[in-house]
């Protein structure tokens, strides 16, 4: 089992990566860099996120050797 903190997860944008608790501007919505997002998927994303990059991050030191890291960005 891997724990991830999903302090902040629903008030961070999955564009450009900032904190905007203003973004919610309606309740299941998110609105930041000129787009409009269900809030619980950002949340879920950026959860996500967290873990690949938790995993990766472990994955790398103690298993993979002379591999590219995983890219942490996705663009939309
Ligand atoms: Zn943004």
């Amino acid at each position: 089992m891997v724990k991830v903190s999903e302090r902040n997860s629903s008030t961070t944008c999955i564009v450009c990566g900032e904190r905007a608790e203003d973004a919610r501007i309606k309740r299941g919505l998110f609105v930041h860099c000129d787009k409009v997002f269900n809030a619980d998927i950002i949340g879920a994303y950026n959860i996500l996120q967290r873990y690949l990059r938790q995993t990766a991050a472990s994955a790398s030191v103690s298993v993979v050797v002379g591999a590219l890291a995983r890219p942490a960005v996705t663009r939309f």
